[in-house]
């Protein structure tokens, strides 16, 4: 506290994101990063880029970037938005997008971020119960000059919606926008990005992505959201008012090459999606149980052992997994999939820990 403080500082309730420990030899597997590497490509794209040049100020547009993007997708580069990772996305869109008459709408259990950029900028919002099974309802979201967002598949549960329920959805809301926050698509969902394509893109979906966990670079911060050209042009106003050089060159060169490297990123996604498979049937036979999962990282729990307890008795094993405090999901453990041997040696851990 400081007497200095703006008012608004002390009201913030800010984002704990899960932690970066400096030991080594831990098995790592509590903000769901990629357990395999970068593209290759993309490491040699930013080596590249380590030049001279570096004096210069990058493309404050970052074009090339988001040429690359609208091509994967199939879209026009004016639909395309990029930022320092999607975290910044989204708090552009919360502060274009959802400063409205009504509230905004999200799941009661989904991405800890959403509230925290509610209280940044005074903006109003309303949660709705996911169902029994975790599930999102989508039949409970109707907001009229409000917002809605959610990810899908949601975190932290893992469980995802088909597409046609989001065109449902966006056709009961023509007067809010709805942010579908893509940032674990990759393991087997359907996006809704292809709603987007063709000469009637809706004026009211915004689609993001996050290049932190399907291509391996939350070292890097690339996120990127894609929709109509005038949400678009909001978002540029809006980063243009903050930070008009959110990438830097070597963050622009290596997204690039990433997005460029789409058999990289589907290998990786399929060993990822194999192993999770994998690691839910082994942990049933624990006496886990395990929500579907189409992310890269399951909800699970055991019935004979407490959320909270198994967290800390992982730990000092040296095996970091997440935790929430979340009375819905407090039984529950949120574990990264990582590669096979992690997944071998914290069954092993996790059976010393339950006899
Ligand atoms: C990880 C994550 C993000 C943030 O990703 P960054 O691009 O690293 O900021 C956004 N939304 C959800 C649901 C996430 O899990």
């Amino acid at each position: 506290m400081s007497r200095f403080w703006s008012p608004v500082v002390e009201t913030l309730t800010p984002y704990v994101p899960g932690e970066q420990p400096q030991m080594q030899r831990l098995v790592k597997l509590n903000t769901n990063e990629s357990p395999y590497g970068p593209s290759p490509k993309a490491l040699a794209a930013i080596q590249n880029q380590t030049t001279e040049d570096l004096r210069l100020y990058p493309d404050p547009e970052s074009n090339l970037l988001k040429a690359a993007i609208a091509k994967l997708h199939g879209l026009n580069t004016n639909q395309v938005f990029v930022g320092n990772g999607s975290d910044e996305v989204l708090a552009h869109i919360f502060l274009a997008l959802f400063k409205q008459k009504a509230p905004i709408l999200f799941p009661d259990i989904t991405y800890s971020f959403y509230p925290v950029y509610c209280k940044l900028y005074g903006i109003e919002y309303q949660t709705i119960p996911l169902g029994p099974q975790f599930e999102i309802n989508t039949a409970s979201y109707q907001i009229p000059n409000g917002g809605i967002i959610f990810p899908n598949p949601n975190a932290p549960t893992g469980r995802s919606i088909p597409r046609i329920e989001i065109e449902t959805l966006l056709g009961k809301n023509r007067d809010s926008v709805l942010v579908i926050d893509e940032a674990y698509v990759d393991y087997g969902t359907e996006s809704s990005i292809p709603l987007l394509r063709g000469p009637i893109c809706p004026e009211n979906l915004l689609v993001v992505h996050t290049l932190s966990k399907s291509r391996a670079l939350a070292g890097l911060r690339v996120g990127f959201a894609v929709g109509h050209p005038d949400l678009i042009a909001g978002l540029e106003r809006v980063k243009n008012s903050f930070n008009s050089y959110p990438l830097g060159q070597l963050a622009q060169a290596g997204a690039l090459a990433a997005i460029e490297d789409q058999a990289y990123l589907e290998r990786t996604c399929a060993k990822v999606m194999q192993t999770r498979e994998q690691l839910i049937k082994a942990l049933s036979d624990l006496g886990f149980e395990t929500l579907p999962s189409s992310a890269n990282f399951i909800l699970t729990r055991h019935p004979k052992s407490a959320g909270e307890k198994l967290y800390q008795e992982l730990r000092e094993r040296g095996i970091i997994v997440r935790h929430f405090k979340n009375p819905r999901i407090t039984e529950f453990l949120r574990i990264t999939i990582g590669t096979d041997e992690q997944s071998q040696k914290l069954l092993k851990v996790l059976q010393e820990i339950l006899n």
